[in-house]
């Protein structure tokens, strides 16, 4: 089986870009960790294509941050993709069952976008729009001629293996509408079992052979997760001595599982006084203990 790649391409004159997913080993990572009911799955495997296509396509210097927030059964999806296309998913619901519809599943929602730089001196961005469509393809398309005022494709398609899509974007500056008409139309032929099963290359012959189409070299993307202990230990430092000390009251550790991969991290009352001691020279010292 071919690893998780991402390869982009490009129309003749440049008007026209675009790019090709497929998750297989990353996807499974998000699915194994959590037992998320089918209509989840199918959500998860959809943004995380959805993101990494987006995250290549910005080339933007750190993370982005896909979100679909609901009112309904599904309360939030979130994706995760870094610029060297490493991702993590997570999902938080109620029974969501008998639906399968993204308006019945997410109710009145928004799908938001956060660009998180890795220079801590720049400022963070945030595009929010309300959710629209069907679909996540749709909701995604909808955003981005909201915010970017791009006009943008995607298709999307997922099976028990893999999790793939394929997206088209006319650049901005672009002089005439008729190579980017000229591009969706056998684009909008593509099949979710070609996305899924056949080679790049292949499809890309078989949708664009008639144009002269550029195509970069492919990134590989791959599961990790940024969970740490530290993050986990801030993450107590802020809720207190006293919320610590109480939960310690009813169970002996305190117990922290990463919502992203299911790490757990335990804090005893050993640790827990640690955290309180010395906040600003603890991570020096515990270094030289060692
Ligand atoms: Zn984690």
């Amino acid at each position: 089986m071919e690893h998780d790649k991402l390869q982009r391409f490009m129309f003749e004159h440049g008007e026209v870009r675009g790019e090709l997913v497929r998750l297989t080993d990353s996807w499974r990572h998000v699915l194994e960790r959590r037992d998320y009911p089918p209509v989840i799955r199918s959500l998860l495997g959809e943004m995380m294509a959805s993101a990494v296509m987006l995250a290549a396509m910005l080339k933007f210097d750190g993370t982005l941050v896909m979100q679909m927030q609901g009112s309904g059964p599904i309360r939030l999806l979130v994706v995760e993709c870094r610029s060297d296309l490493a991702i993590r998913a997570t999902a938080k619901h109620d029974d969501c069952a008998d639906l399968a519809n993204l308006p019945d599943l997410l109710g009145k929602g928004h799908f938001v976008i956060t660009l998180d730089p890795a220079d801590p001196d720049q400022t963070a961005y945030q595009g929010i729009v309300p959710l629209h469509g069907n679909t996540v393809a749709e909701a995604l398309e909808h955003y981005l001629m909201q915010s970017e005022q791009l006009p943008t494709r995607i298709w999307l398609a997922v099976d028990e293996q893999s999790s793939a899509g394929m997206m088209l974007q006319r650049m901005p500056g672009a002089s005439s509408d008729e190579l980017w008409q000229e591009a969706l139309a056998p684009a909008a032929t593509v099949k979710a079992d070609e996305l899924l099963k056949l080679d790049f290359m292949t499809l890309l012959h078989r949708l664009f052979n008639e144009h002269d189409t550029r195509v970069f070299e492919s990134m590989p993307v791959r599961f990790s997760c940024t969970c740490s202990r530290e993050k986990v230990a801030g993450m107590l430092r802020m809720l207190g001595p006293d919320e610590v000390e109480a939960a310690l009251a009813e169970q002996a550790e305190i117990d922290v599982a990463c919502e992203f991969c299911g790490q757990h991290y335990l804090f005893d009352a050993v640790d827990a006084a640690q955290l309180f001691a010395a906040p600003e020279s603890l991570a020096e010292d515990s270094k030289k203990l060692h």
